[in-house]
C-alpha cells in the first residue's frame, strides 16, 4: 500500500469507482476517461508502480489480472478487446501503480503508434 497512490486510494475505498470484479488480490473498475464503449481497468491491490518493476514474486498475480480481464470482457458481451499496460511517462503512463486497460466495443487498428 501506498499512501498517497490514487489506485491504492480506491482500493481502500478512499476514491469512489465503479467496480466491476473484486476479491482479495485483484479490482477491475472502469476508466473515469473511456476511450473506447468498453475501457476499464484491472489492478492488483498489491502496489506494484508499473510493468518495469514486477517481480518473480507477482507473476501468478498478473497472469490472474489478464483472466480477470478476459472474464470482465466476457461479461460485458465483448469477445474482441485489446489489453495494454504502459510503463513509464513517454508510453503514457500517468498512474504509477501498475494497471491493465481492457479496451473494447469499437474496431481499433494496429500498431497503435
Ligand atoms: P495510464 O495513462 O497511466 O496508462 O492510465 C491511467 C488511467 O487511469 C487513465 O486512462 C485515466 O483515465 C484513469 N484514471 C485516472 N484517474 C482515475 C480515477 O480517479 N478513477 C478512474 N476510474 N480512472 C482514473
Ligand atoms: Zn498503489
Amino acid at each position: 500500500m501506498s499512501d498517497n497512490c490514487l489506485f491504492c486510494k480506491i482500493v481502500r475505498g478512499e476514491i469512489p469507482a465503479d467496480k466491476l470484479y473484486e476479491d482479495d488480490e485483484v479490482l477491475a473498475f472502469r476508466d473515469i476517461s473511456p476511450q473506447a464503449p468498453l475501457h476499464f481497468l484491472v489492478i492488483p491491490k498489491k502496489h506494484i508502480s508499473g510493468p518495469g518493476t514486477v517481480g518473480q514474486e507477482d507473476e501468478k498475480l498478473l497472469g490472474k489480472v489478464m483472466r480477470v480481464g478476459s472474464e470482465v470482457a466476457a461479461k460485458e458481451g465483448i469477445k474482441h478487446y485489446r489489453q495494454v499496460f504502459n510503463n513509464g511517462e513517454e508510453a503514457g503512463q500517468t498512474v504509477f501503480h501498475i494497471h491493465m486497460h481492457v479496451l473494447g466495443g469499437r474496431s481499433m487498428n494496429w500498431p497503435p503508434g
